[in-house]
């Protein structure tokens, strides 16, 4: 029997998970992204502006699906911030209404917050570049619904220790495009392998992180997320992300996962190399020209597996790791 892992019959939402707006440091309207992003076939952006958590949904309709969601920084506040070693998370709400701010920086809110402090509403826990303090965010975070995505580690300055010992992660930003064409350090899958061979069960997502300067499409459209839904509705879209339901890429698109048999069928956009990565140094490879079609045993893969497409441009789909217990259900 065929157990789909990513199913063509679904409609696979072309998302942008990270993105900022005139609401914070960047330079288009909510209004000018959404616009943009659908000329360029998305149907999914979060609004994920810097420390606001603002209800966009008024964007949203039967074409069209605007996440609210907001980025938090811990910063331990360093005497130069190139010197300020962060974590930044962004926060996926269930509810799209949703604004209380489940822990909130008013030092960190800062230019933003004379603007939006009448709808600022918050209970006041603050934010410290602690294990523990980081850790009460992200539980406070999860319990009131909220689906937490760890960006850009590197720019951050994060050490294995400070992603170690995060708890609660949905996700991993395995590409923040925008950072990685700024400093080339942003595409991270070696970070999402260690953290999977150490017992993390997390889901890798990638991102624009675009503020548009200029009103440019400079860091626009390169780190995308496809999500499966039966229905484009922020339930659906919410509930996906969730499950684990989606994939991403900086270039090829893949089109069908299943296995069957202990066989692994994929179909994708034309690539020269798909990857198979399980536990440790546990691959296997299926080179070509031109693969668009490939079957792979999974015979060897201990605990989970999951799947890199390569294409001849440079370009990456990454699939979330996927556990072979799960696949006996
Ligand atoms: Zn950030
Ligand atoms: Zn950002």
């Amino acid at each position: 029997m065929k157990k789909y892992l990513i199913d063509p019959t679904k409609h696979w939402c072309k998302a942008n998970l990270h993105c900022h707006t005139l609401l914070s440091d960047g330079c288009l309207t909510p209004e000018e992204i959404k616009e943009r992003y659908m000329a360029h076939g998305y149907d999914v952006v979060a609004f994920s502006d810097h420390e606001i958590l603002h209800d966009n949904s008024r964007l949203t309709d039967e074409h069209f699906v605007a996440l609210t969601a907001v980025e938090y920084s811990i910063n331990d506040h360093a005497d130069h911030w190139r010197d300020e070693k962060t974590i930044h998370i962004n926060l996926f709400s269930r509810d799209p209404h949703n604004t209380y701010h489940v822990a909130a920086s008013i030092r960190n809110a800062g230019r933003y917050y004379e603007r939006f402090k009448d709808e600022y509403r918050c209970d006041g826990y603050d934010r410290v570049f602690t294990k523990e303090a980081i850790n009460e965010v992200i539980r406070r975070a999860n319990e009131a619904g909220f689906l937490v995505q760890l960006n850009h580690p590197n720019w951050s300055l994060d050490t294995r220790e400070d992603y170690m010992q995060i708890e609660g992660l949905w996700s991993l930003e395995i590409l923040n495009y925008c950072t990685e064409l700024e400093t080339a350090t942003e595409y991270c899958p070696i970070i999402y392998e260690d953290m999977l061979n150490h017992g993390k069960r997390i889901y890798c997502t990638m991102g624009d992180d675009n503020h548009n300067d200029g009103k440019k499409d400079f860091g626009s459209y390169g780190g995308v997320t496809y999500i499966g839904v039966d229905e484009l509705t922020y339930d659906e879209v919410y509930g996906s992300m969730e499950k684990g339901n989606f994939y991403c890429s900086s270039g090829p698109q893949i089109h069908s996962l299943y296995v069957e048999n202990d066989t692994l069928v994929l179909d994708c956009d034309p690539a020269m190399n798909v990857v198979l990565t399980s536990r440790n140094r546990r691959f296997r490879n299926t080179w070509g020209e031109e693969l668009t079609h490939v079957e792979m045993p999974l015979e060897g893969a201990v605990e989970y597996f999951r799947i890199t497409v390569a294409d001849a441009h440079g370009g990456r789909a990454h699939t979330n790791a996927y556990y072979l217990e799960d696949l006996k259900v």
